[in-house]
């Protein structure tokens, strides 16, 4: 039996360092000129796409990582450095999740290195389930996708909205319905190939942080594409949507299969945030002076950092765990993947905010960083699940009971 172990081995050591120097390095002195533009930094995607760091055979290794630690890791360096410019980097993983969780090898070999592009013309991937009417509710999206059997092609009409690099990806990865009547049970997914007629962009939304990750409406319009980018193939919906049918249990659903298998790595995004908002507090709380004396020799002062110090920890515990579990093949019994991004997201906010109150009016200015840290935590209490939605999947979890 091998020995318990919290210790990173020296593969993902070295991982974390290089990535790590890549945030430090690339990213930190970046994050306030991109987070003013409010644009996709194509220049550090490039960097990180000539550096090795942003293509589909560094995420993949990181998936292969047995211990599943690799992913949270490496989520949680970009995040440290910005999250926004992360979220820019990470946004086609997500695209990619969504292939991975309902595709066939076959289309996972053909689409997920598309998302990436090469470091010559790097490219995007997006996942868009979101609608108007339907965020944290997936089983009511509106988006159809119609299948016409004389040309083997599918055909998908409907808007998605707050779609992280939707509208500007080279691959988006559409949930669409098929079946109105079976709600979640009768979605499925889709590629949609880069340049596919049909697909446009719609309005790109203004965000309050991650300002340099571009989120924006998709609008498919009698958007056509062959039967073979139904994602896990006709045969297989066909029967998935028969066992519907006849009332019995479903053993996925296209959006929620995907979105458990990410929980943890933007639980560990949020962790990011955090670890950066408390150790930029603990430097400027021994610094900074008042009545004479550093304030860190305050308790109030002194006893603010401890508590973010712990939440930290215990966020980072929770994203491993999950993580582990998830890599391992665990049963999530008690939601542990919604307990990670719960806990990280809502600490994410928390620390950043004492953080601002421990720098006090330099906390609230853009000559610092906590201030933008504060302004990008706030999303991970929404995307992804929201906080509430996070609470429903444990006590459902713990309790067997259908709590709405
Ligand atoms: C910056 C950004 C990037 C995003 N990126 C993507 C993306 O790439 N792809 C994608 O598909 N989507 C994306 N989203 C959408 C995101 O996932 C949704 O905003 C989120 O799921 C919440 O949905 P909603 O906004 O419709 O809120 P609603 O579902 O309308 O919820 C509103 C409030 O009601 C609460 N609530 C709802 N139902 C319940 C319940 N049963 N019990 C208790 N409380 C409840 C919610 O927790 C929330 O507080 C993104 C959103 C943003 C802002």
């Amino acid at each position: 039996m091998s020995e318990f172990s919290l210790d990173l081995n020296e593969d993902q050591l070295q991982i974390q360092k290089w990535v790590h120097d890549f945030a430090e390095s690339v990213m930190r002195p970046a994050a306030h000129e991109w987070d003013e533009r409010e644009e996709t930094p194509w220049p550090i995607i490039e960097e990180a796409a000539k550096v090795g760091l942003y293509s589909f055979e560094f995420i993949a290794n990181a998936f292969a990582d047995p211990a599943g630690l690799l992913m949270p890791v490496i989520n949680e360096e970009l995040a440290w450095g910005d999250a926004g410019i992360a979220l820019a980097l990470l946004g086609s993983t997500l695209a990619v999740a969504g292939i991975f969780a309902n595709g066939t090898p076959e289309q996972l070999v053909e689409w997920a290195p598309q998302c990436y592009g090469s470091p010559d013309k790097v490219q995007l991937g997006a996942f868009c389930v979101s609608e108007a009417d339907a965020g944290s509710d997936v089983s009511s999206l509106r988006t159809r996708a119609v299948y016409e059997e004389s040309t083997d092609t599918w055909v998908l009409n409907g808007t998605k909205t707050w779609i992280t690099n939707g509208g500007i990806a080279d691959v988006h990865v559409v949930v669409a319905t098929v079946d109105p009547q079976l709600g979640a049970r009768g979605q499925a997914s889709f590629v949609v190939p880069p340049g596919t007629p049909g697909l446009s962009a719609g309005q790109k939304f203004k965000k309050m942080g991650i300002r340099a990750s571009h989120t924006g409406e998709v609008i498919l319009d009698d958007c056509r594409i062959p039967g073979s980018c139904l994602l896990g193939g006709k045969e297989k919906l066909d029967e998935k949507l028969a066992r519907a049918r006849e009332g019995k249990r479903s053993s996925s659903q296209a959006a929620l299969a995907t979105f458990e298998a990410t929980r943890p790595s933007v639980g560990a995004q949020a962790l990011g945030i955090a670890r950066a908002a408390y150790e930029y507090a603990l430097e400027y709380a021994k610094e900074r002076r008042a009545f004479g004396r550093p304030i860190v020799e305050n308790q109030g002062i002194a006893f603010k950092l401890a508590d973010m110090k712990t939440r930290v920890d215990a966020s980072r515990l929770l994203v491993w765990r999950a993580s582990w579990m998830g890599a391992t093949k665990r049963h999530f019994g008690s939601g542990e993947g919604s307990m990670s991004k719960l806990y990280a997201g809502e600490t994410a906010v928390w620390v950043t905010e004492q953080a601002i109150q421990i720098m006090g009016g330099y906390g609230y200015v853009r000559e610092h960083p906590v201030e933008r840290w504060h302004r990008d935590s706030k999303i991970y209490t929404i995307f992804e699940g929201t906080s509430e939605i996070q609470r429903l999947v444990i006590a459902r979890a713990i309790s067997g009971v259908h709590i709405i």
